[in-house]
């Protein structure tokens, strides 16, 4: 029953109508590659501006800001690990990072939220590892919040999507 309210969908983050979008952010919450380029672009400067006032993000934290020119009504920015072996607390942090996101969107009582495959582009995170921990976090928050309506994985790639299909498979 919590995983009918989870899908995945293979378009732009950027593009979607919902409560609220995640970013994979930097430390300095100022934009950068990737779909934290995407989303400042989308979003047009005022939310740039918006960051600036927050003095960067602790990796595995997470903050939130207005969506701007987004269909999405705000953004929760969140910072993932560099992947540096998987020695250095990295899994831990990437959980963190769920954690934190979920917990900021029930806060503002945001009902649908979409995620990118937080850690996996440049950051290096491997794919599997990171979908596991996304789908088994994302199960836990609906398990916690009924009111949770809808949680989006974005799927950039093939090879997301495969390891989101078999996190989901897996009970
Ligand atoms: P990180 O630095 O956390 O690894 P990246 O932006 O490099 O972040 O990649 C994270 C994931 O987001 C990757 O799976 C990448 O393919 C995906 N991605 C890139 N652009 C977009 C976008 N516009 N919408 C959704 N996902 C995207």
């Amino acid at each position: 029953m919590n995983d009918n309210r989870i899908q995945l969908i293979d378009r732009d983050i950027t593009t979607l109508k919902v409560d609220v979008i995640v970013n994979a952010a930097n430390n300095s919450l100022l934009g950068g590659g990737g779909v934290d380029g995407a989303i400042h672009r989308a979003a047009g400067p005022e939310l740039l501006a918006e960051c600036r006032t927050l003095k960067g993000c602790a990796t595995g934290e997470a903050k939130i800001t207005k969506g701007y020119r987004l269909p999405a009504r705000y953004v929760i920015h969140t910072v993932g690990p560099v992947w540096k072996g998987g020695g250095e607390g990295e899994a831990e942090l990437l959980t963190s990072c769920y954690k934190n996101s979920f917990a900021l969107a029930a806060e503002y009582n945001l009902k649908s939220i979409a995620f990118p495959a937080i850690s996996t582009g440049v950051y290096g995170f491997p794919k599997q590892a990171a979908a596991d921990i996304a789908v088994r976090e994302t199960r836990a928050a609906l398990k916690a919040d009924p009111d949770l309506e809808k949680v989006i994985m974005v799927c950039f790639n093939r090879q997301t999507r495969h390891a989101y299909q078999t996190a989901l498979a897996q009970k």
